[in-house]
């Protein structure tokens, strides 16, 4: 698998040109969900920075990524839910993410949701999925750190989700590395469905 970073995005104008054959792969989440995690394991490079102090990566981060003939661009989004106090930067974060979601519309393959097993859906997931859903976006959720939920906690979250009306859900552990080949197949069906 190569892997190859390729720019961080703060300001729209420097997205990835339109209808180029490369989809997105998008990971979204709410901040310390454990998407550094699962971009590394994924991905078996240390592309993201884990544990990094929320707030302080305000950028996409647009990597390249082959694997098995498949081209696809791997998009790391700014996770939410950060800095609830300090209005302005909610704000940026925002405008970039609704811009994002509106420029890319026709290039996202799969939108991958993040969801902390344990913690289960928060509002702002909710929204997310709202959000997705209305826009017709094709997504899944990943549940990150399923290695810290008990079992009641696991389902309490996946009967939460279909509740939320999430139809593909993929269980996670970037610590105990399980649930990858699950989430690579997932990535697969989803770039074929969209050429
Ligand atoms: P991000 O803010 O969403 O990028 O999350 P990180 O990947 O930086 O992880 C946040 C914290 O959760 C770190 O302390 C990680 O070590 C921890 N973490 C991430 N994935 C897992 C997991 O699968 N299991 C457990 N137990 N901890 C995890």
């Amino acid at each position: 698998m190569a892997v190859e970073f390729v720019k961080s995005v703060y300001r729209l104008e420097d997205l990835p040109k339109t209808n180029e054959p490369r989809k997105d792969i998008v990971f979204v989440g709410r901040s310390n969900v454990g998407k550094s995690s699962l971009l590394n394991f994924l991905t078996g490079r240390s592309i993201a920075k884990v544990g990094k102090t929320p707030g302080r990566t305000r950028a996409i981060n647009y990597f390249k990524w082959d694997f098995e003939g498949v081209k696809a661009f791997l998009v790391d989004l700014p996770g939410y839910g950060f800095a609830r106090g300090d209005r302005k930067e909610v704000e940026n974060w925002k405008r970039l993410i609704e811009g994002y979601f509106k420029n890319r519309v026709s290039d996202i393959g799969l939108v991958l949701v993040l969801v902390d097993a344990k913690v289960g859906p928060t509002k702002d997931d909710a929204l997310m999925l709202e959000w997705l859903q209305y826009l017709g976006i094709p997504y899944a959720v990943v549940l990150t750190k399923t290695d810290k939920a008990s079992q009641k906690e696991l389902s309490q979250t996946v009967r939460k989700l279909k509740e939320l009306g999430v139809e593909e859900i993929i269980q996670t552990s970037s610590k105990e590395r399980r649930g990858k080949d699950k989430l690579l197949k997932v990535i697969f069906s989803h770039l074929r469905k969209n050429p």
